[in-house]
């Protein structure tokens, strides 16, 4: 998208807004990188430059800031976990909130089940 180009309201307000920019940047990563002292977040691990992910603490995807606040440096392989630990949570959630009209959860078995 065009920077700056003239933006209209979400016909979707359910839908988070985002971020434009998903990615870091190399001084934002530094900054994290500084903070941890080149440590990862969850293992305390040193951190390999070349299997270093910088994650979004809350999610790009459900609105959450490129910014370092929302900014952890994580080795790879916590990096995996973390974010397959918070797809199963939005899944679950979606899950969740799907109820008919009588409230109850909308579970639809998949084909061929039974
Ligand atoms: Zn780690």
């Amino acid at each position: 998208m065009r920077k700056n180009a003239f933006r209209l309201p979400s016909l979707y307000p359910s839908q988070p807004r985002r971020d434009t920019r998903r990615a870091f940047t190399q001084t934002q990563k530094n900054e994290a990188l500084a903070r941890q002292k080149n440590k990862c977040a969850k293992c305390h691990k040193p951190l390999d430059l070349r299997a270093t992910r910088f994650h979004h603490k809350v999610s790009w995807a459900s609105g959450g800031r490129t910014i370092t606040k929302n900014e952890v440096a994580l080795c790879s392989k916590c990096h995996d976990i973390v974010t397959h630990a918070q797809r199963l949570k939005k899944v679950d959630k979606k899950r969740r909130t799907k109820t008919d009209v009588l409230g109850l959860p909308k579970t639809k078995l998949p084909k061929g089940y039974l």
